[in-house]
C-alpha cells in the first residue's frame, strides 16, 4: 500500500472503491463465499468478540465481500459507514429496530412504498411504535406532525409510483430542531442522482435490488449513516436479528455500482423523452415525471436531483370512470410486447406496472385515494431499450381503446 490514498472523483469511487485485493491479484473484486472463519489465535478470537480488533468471526455479523459493497456504497452516498441487509425492506426493519421503543413516534408521507406504509403504519403498532402520515411535498404537515416523542422522520424521494418530491433540507431541519433524526429513502434517484446525506439527513436508505443492482438480479439493502449509528445502533440488530445481505448477492451489487452513475444518466433521458411524448398523447390524461416542468415540484427536482427526472415514470390513462380507466390501463398492459409487466424498477429492461391492483393492492381503497394511486395508473420504470420500440409498445394499447 501507498502512503496516502489520493483524493478521488466520485465517478473513480464507484469502480476503485474498496477494492481489497487478495493474494492472488485478481482485478475483479474477489467473492469470499464462506460462513465462518479462522481465528489466527485464541487470543485474537477472543479480542475480535469483543470488539477490540477488527477482524471477521462470523457470516451474519460480516464478509470481506459484503464490507466492500458497503464501503463504496458509502463512499458514493458520502457517509461515514453503511451497513447492508438481505432486502430493502430489511433495512428499514434494522433502521426501525435500533432506534425505535414502544411508546417512540415516527412521521412518514403518505405516498411512500406501499410495504413501508405496511411496515412502520401496522407492523410496528403491534410493538407500541405510534406514527403518522403527512402529505408528501407539504413541509407545513411534516412540522405539524412532529411531537415531543418524534424519533424518526422518514422520507422517500422521488415517490413511487406518483414521484412526488420532498424537500430534503427543509425536513432535515424540522428533525434535528425536534431531535429527531431524517432518514431518506433514496432508492429512486440514487446517490448517481441525489445525495441525501449532504442535504442534512442522518441516514439513507437503499433497496440495492433496485438501481444500485440495475439489472433485475438479487435483493440488496442498506444503510448508510455515521459510524457511530452504525457501529452502536444498527450492527446489533444486524447481529441479533440476522437480514444479512448473502456475499453473492453483495458482489453482484457492488459490480452494478461501477455502472450506476451512466445507466441512470442515459436511462433518466429515455425516461424523460417518454414522459414527454405521453404528455403529448390523446389517451393519457397526465403525466407524472420529475422532468416535466407540468411536475409541481419541477424546480425542486431539478436543484435536489443533478438536473434529472430519474427513470420512473407514470402516467393516467383516460376513462369516465375508474372502471373504465381500470379496463383500459388494463388493456395498455396486456396489448404490450416489448415491456415486461413486472412491478419491480432499476432494471435496464423496461419493466410496467398497474399499482393499485399490484404494489398499492394490499391498501385500503381510501388509503390508495389518499395517495393518488388511482385505478387509471401505470407505472414506467424506463430501461435502456431504443426509445422508439418503447413508444410504439405503448401505443399499441393507448391508441386502440
Ligand atoms: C423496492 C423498494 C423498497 C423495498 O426494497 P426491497 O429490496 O424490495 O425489500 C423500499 N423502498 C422503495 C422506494 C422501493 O422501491
Amino acid at each position: 500500500m501507498n502512503a496516502k490514498k489520493p483524493d478521488l472523483h466520485r465517478d473513480t469511487l464507484a469502480v476503485r472503491e474498496a477494492v481489497e485485493r487478495s493474494p492472488y491479484g485478481e482485478n475483479s473484486e474477489a467473492l469470499y463465499l464462506t460462513s465462518g472463519y479462522v481465528q489466527p489465535s485464541a487470543e485474537a478470537a477472543a479480542r475480535r468478540f469483543a470488539g477490540d480488533e477488527e477482524g471477521f468471526t462470523y457470516g451474519r455479523y460480516g464478509n470481506p465481500t459484503v464490507a466492500s459493497f458497503e464501503q463504496r456504497l458509502a463512499a458514493l452516498e458520502g457517509a461515514e459507514a453503511c451497513i447492508s441487509t438481505a432486502s430493502g425492506m430489511s433495512a428499514i426493519l434494522m433502521m426501525c429496530m435500533g432506534l425505535l421503543k414502544a411508546g417512540d413516534h415516527v412521521v412518514c408521507s403518505h405516498s411512500m412504498f406501499g410495504s413501508t406504509i405496511k411496515l412502520i403504519g401496522s407492523d410496528l403498532a403491534k410493538f407500541g411504535v405510534e406514527s403518522s402520515f403527512v402529505s408528501q411535498t407539504d413541509v407545513a404537515a411534516w412540522k405539524a406532525a412532529v411531537k415531543p416523542n418524534t424519533r424518526l422522520m422518514f422520507a422517500e424521494t422521488p415517490t413511487n409510483p406518483l414521484t412526488e418530491v420532498c424537500d430534503i433540507r427543509a425536513l432535515a431541519d424540522i428533525a434535528h430542531a425536534a431531535g429527531a433524526l431524517l432518514c431518506v429513502d433514496n432508492c429512486f434517484a440514487t446517490p448517481a442522482l441525489q445525495r441525501p446525506m449532504a442535504l442534512g439527513a442522518d441516514i439513507v436508505m437503499h433497496s440495492g435490488t433496485k438501481y444500485l443492482d440495475g439489472q433485475g438480479r438479487v435483493m440488496a439493502g442498506a444503510l448508510c449513516a455515521s459510524q457511530e449509528l452504525v457501529t452502536k445502533t444498527f450492527l446489533p440488530v444486524l447481529k441479533s436479528a440476522g437480514m444479512t445481505l448473502a456475499p453473492f448477492n453483495a458482489w453482484v451489487v457492488l459490480k452494478g455500482l461501477e455502472t450506476l452513475d451512466i445507466r441512470m444518466r442515459a436511462q433518466s433521458a429515455n425516461a424523460l423523452a417518454l414522459a414527454q411524448w405521453l404528455e403529448a398523447h390523446p389517451s393519457v390524461a397526465r403525466v407524472y415525471y420529475p422532468g416535466l416542468a407540468s411536475h409541481p415540484q419541477h424546480a425542486l427536482a431539478m436543484a435536489q436531483q443533478s438536473g434529472c427526472g430519474g427513470a420512473v415514470l407514470s402516467f393516467e390513462v383516460k376513462g369516465a370512470d375508474p372502471e373504465q380507466a381500470r379496463q383500459r390501463a388494463f388493456h395498455v398492459l396486456d396489448s404490450l410486447q416489448v415491456m415486461s409487466l413486472s412491478t419491480n424498477l432499476g432494471d435496464t429492461k423496461t419493466l410496467i406496472a398497474h399499482p393499485a391492483s399490484t404494489s398499492h393492492g394490499r391498501l385500503t381503497e381510501a388509503q390508495r385515494q389518499t395517495a393518488g394511486v388511482v385505478q387509471g395508473l401505470i407505472r414506467v420504470a424506463v430501461g435502456l431499450e431504443h426509445l422508439g420500440d418503447i413508444q410504439a409498445d405503448l401505443d399499441r394499447g393507448l391508441s386502440s381503446f
